[in-house]
């Protein structure tokens, strides 16, 4: 079956990167939420030039290339992911810090935790990140999701994204060529975000600090601990929020096999220990529903659901 999906590109990318190309390999080892099938083959690139052969060459056979960061925003299909999912290694892990007549400047490689990240932006006194601290994944995940809290989101502070083509040609986004909306950038189909470069501002460094604090307290009230999660399922719709709206239709703590409604916030799904991804999609679909039958509202998923189902 891998090869049928993979059109014979395993032995070329075994021969470019060895043990970093997986073939069926278990995706929930590699999502937040513990649950999703097997990728047909996982790339784990640790260079530009590794990346440009890989997506040539699904390119070439005719393979779909599936980008993966910390898979702390996907739901994968219980039946995995056909073709190649590529999860950036090390060699995109890079932080360059730099200040000019611009102001201050962090060029972060797509695979930096996004938490790192923030985190040494406050130490060194740099503020644009602090509400970005608990926000788990990777830079380039964060970029993709537009991913925020607490009023900021990445929108406000990014000034150029490097990344590749389908083709692997580099190409480096920025001005007019960089849209965003809420939760998602509007990048090129295909696009791989490879660096963001973020322009931050100089600041008191206890002020900032003041500011992660009080977002990672707001974060550890509300949101649940321990279980495995995807974050937020829903985004909030217009001027409302998604977990309002849910524990309104009653459906905290409802469950569909292992996968539970958050006590503790109605829009987290947490799984309780073995959920598959089925159940997980099932509570969406009566949240969806509920919701729309007692509020109007339509919930539309913030979660990206890829893979079979
Ligand atoms: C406990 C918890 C709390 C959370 N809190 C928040 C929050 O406060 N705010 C918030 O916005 N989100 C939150 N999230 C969701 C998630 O952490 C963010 O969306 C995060 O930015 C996703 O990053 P990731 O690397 O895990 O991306 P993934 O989940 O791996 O991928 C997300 C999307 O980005 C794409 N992608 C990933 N890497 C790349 C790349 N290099 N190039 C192109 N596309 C790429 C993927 O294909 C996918 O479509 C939370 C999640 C959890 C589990």
């Amino acid at each position: 079956m891998v090869v049928e999906h993979t059109n014979g590109l395993v032995p070329t990318l075994r021969a470019a990167l060895g043990s970093r190309l997986r073939v069926d390999e278990p995706l929930a080892r590699h999502t937040s939420m513990r649950v999703g099938g097997p990728a047909d083959v996982l790339a784990m690139p640790e260079s530009a030039a590794e990346l440009a052969k890989i997506l040539a060459g699904a390119a070439g056979s005719g393979v779909r290339v599936t980008l993966l960061g910390g898979g702390s925003n996907v739901l994968v299909g219980d039946g995995g992911i056909r073709g190649v999912v590529v999860k950036l290694g090390r060699g995109f892990s890079t932080i360059d810090w730099s200040d000019g007549p611009a102001g201050p400047r962090v060029r972060a490689g797509a695979a930096v935790q996004l938490g790192k990240l923030a985190r040494a932006a406050v130490t060194r006194g740099l503020a644009g990140l602090e509400y970005a601290e608990g926000i788990p994944g990777t830079v380039g995940g964060a970029l993709f999701m537009n991913a925020g809290a607490y009023g900021g989101d990445l929108s406000g502070v990014v000034d150029a994204v490097e990344g590749a083509m389908p083709d692997g040609e580099c190409v480096e986004l920025r001005g007019p060529a960089l849209r965003f909306r809420y939760r998602r950038a509007e990048v090129p189909r295909g696009f791989v975000v490879t660096a963001v470069v973020f322009a931050l501002t100089r600041e008191d460094a206890g002020a900032v600090r003041v500011r992660m604090n009080e977002a990672r307290r707001r974060r550890l009230a509300g949101q649940p601990q321990g279980n495995p999660s995807a974050g937020s399922i829903f985004k909030n719709p217009g001027g409302d929020f998604a977990g309002r709206l849910i524990e309104g239709a009653g459906l905290k703590g409802a469950r569909a096999g292992r996968a539970r409604i958050s006590d503790r916030h109605a829009n987290f799904i947490v799984n309780e220990g073995g959920a598959r991804a089925a159940d997980v999609k099932a509570l969406m679909d009566v949240a969806q529903r509920e919701v729309w039958e007692r509020s109007g509202v339509w919930l539309e998923p913030e979660v990206q659901l890829v893979g079979s189902w």
